[in-house]
């Protein structure tokens, strides 16, 4: 019987671009900053995440500033969660997986 196709594939999100299969676990990758560097668990290549991992960062730093600049610690606190938080969906979900060596 044919699985039926999901909404979103999320194995396509964590492809490694030499042996197309998954380089690492979705919860691996959401803690995967940019410009590390891992082997895929597939082939052992080393992969890395996209450059524009960089911009998933800037809710994180957004959460920062709201923490610096409130005089509403809770509310800053909060806001620095939800940064962070965000960072990891956009870094899991958009930011797609490149050869390190190229
Ligand atoms: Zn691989």
């Amino acid at each position: 019987m044919p699985r039926a196709a999901r909404p979103l594939d999320v194995t396509k999100m964590v492809k490694c671009p030499y042996c197309s299969r998954p380089a690492m676990t979705l919860w691996r990758k959401s803690a995967l900053g940019p410009g590390r560097v891992v082997s895929c668990q597939s082939c052992g290549k080393p992969v890395a995440a996209h450059w524009t991992g960089i911009l998933a960062a800037i809710p994180a730093f957004l959460g920062g500033f709201v923490l610096m600049e409130s005089e509403n610690v809770p509310l800053g606190i909060a806001a620095v969660i939800g940064g962070v938080i965000a960072m990891g969906l956009l870094h899991t979900f958009l930011v797609p997986l490149v050869r390190s060596d190229a």
